[in-house]
């Protein structure tokens, strides 16, 4: 008999980047070739071939979240989309309007925009999560005056895998007249999202948080929102993004949408049953375990969780076999305690035991087995 051979390192680290998806690539690669017109050129075939297809991926990125194709602009990921859709929509409403509402468990990217602005000027605040890592809609009520131009709160965080309830916030957003932004990198492709339920006015997608290439992403904007470009240029993208588009990696985000959207339900249930059978398996174990954020609200695939006791930093060096991270790949780069399990109330000895898991629909159970065993183990031996 014949035992599969795994990989290792067992790559779990999902929320920092995911493998390009072989269809992806392979829907791709005539663009790279032979297929190299520049979508923008009007008057040959090359360039109609070109257009034509990055305007099939452009329907197909806009079919995932409830948008129409119109409202669908491509960029070079997440951080640029969430760039343009902060500062974009603090200038346009400025003077008017010189306040804007995020949380302090958003991206690095968000948060710098932010103080960017702060320094512009403008007044920013700063949501605070609880213990579960929820906003208290409530405050965020209150926090809203007739100042207040955006409020951009993130989908799925990418450290603690909380789901914020965007329905609730995009409710809250409509009625007092407030253009509300999520950063969905998270989100896209992995749950289900709707512009028009949620009241999603613009919202930032990375290609390579859905097994579609790195520098490829895309901001949805509501008909109607009026954004300051960043870039002056040749006015591509409806005027709100210049430059010449990649059509190769617009083909691969519109077919990595196309994949992720047919594929949900059965990916999430998949990585679901995964995901409980793997901290079963560590809990049954490890008696010290705690998993942080909330348990509801929560996308199965990030679980993030503390290791009372265990220095996490020994355990992920000790841990190599499986290729995890601590927190955001962002943060871990300049070794500083989270600041996202700050914000849900650790204490620095318990952000310092803290690793997250990433669970993909490629994950397999031999995988799943083999992470939870090879951790048990390192823990056992580090206590
Ligand atoms: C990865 C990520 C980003 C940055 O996306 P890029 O496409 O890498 O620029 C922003 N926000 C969140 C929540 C992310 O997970």
């Amino acid at each position: 008999m014949t035992e599969k051979t795994l990989k290792l390192p067992i790559y779990l680290d999902y929320q920092a980047t995911t493998p390009l998806d072989p269809e992806v690539f392979d829907a791709m690669l005539p663009f790279l070739t032979e297929k190299f017109g520049n979508p923008h050129s009007v008057e040959h075939s090359y360039g109609w071939e070109a257009e034509a297809a990055v305007e099939f991926a452009r329907g197909q990125v806009a079919s995932l979240i409830g948008a129409i194709k119109e409202e669908i602009i491509f960029t070079s990921g997440a951080t640029e989309s969430n760039n343009l859709a902060i500062k974009g929509v603090a200038f346009a409403n400025h003077p008017a309007k010189n306040h804007i509402i995020t949380v302090n468990t958003e991206h690095e990217c968000v948060l710098g925009c932010s103080r960017s602005l702060e320094n512009m000027g403008f007044n920013v605040s700063y949501l605070e999560v609880d213990r579960l890592g929820m906003i208290d809609i409530d405050i965020l009520q209150d926090t809203i005056t007739d100042k207040t131009s955006l409020v951009s709160v993130m989908a799925i965080n990418n450290e603690i895998g909380v789901i914020q309830q965007l329905e609730a916030i995009g409710q809250i957003c409509k009625d007092r007249g407030v253009i509300f932004h999520t950063d969905a990198a998270q989100a896209v492709g992995k749950i289900r999202l709707d512009v028009d339920e949620m009241n999603i006015d613009v919202m930032s997608v990375s290609g390579h948080k859905l097994y579609a290439p790195k520098g490829i992403g895309a901001i949805y904007v509501r008909k109607g929102t009026h954004i300051i470009p960043l870039f002056d240029g040749g006015g591509q993208e409806r005027g709100i993004r210049s430059g010449t588009l990649s059509p190769a990696l617009c083909v691969g985000l519109g077919k990595a949408c196309n994949i992720a959207g047919n594929n949900m339900c059965k990916n999430l249930n998949y990585i679901k049953k995964l995901s409980q059978r793997f901290f079963d398996n560590l809990s049954s174990e490890l008696k010290y375990l705690k998993l942080n954020g909330c348990v509801l609200n929560r996308y199965p695939g990030n679980l993030n969780f503390t290791l009372l006791g265990v220095k996490s930093n020994l355990l992920v060096a000790d841990l190599r076999d499986i290729a995890i991270s601590t927190g955001s790949a962002c943060s871990s780069a300049k070794h500083q305690p989270s600041y996202v399990l700050k914000a849900i109330g650790l204490e620095k000895m318990q952000i310092e035991a803290s690793i997250r898991i990433g669970i993909s629909h490629v994950t397999d159970v031999d995988e799943i087995d083999y992470a939870a065993n090879h951790i048990i183990e390192c823990v056992k031996n580090l206590s």
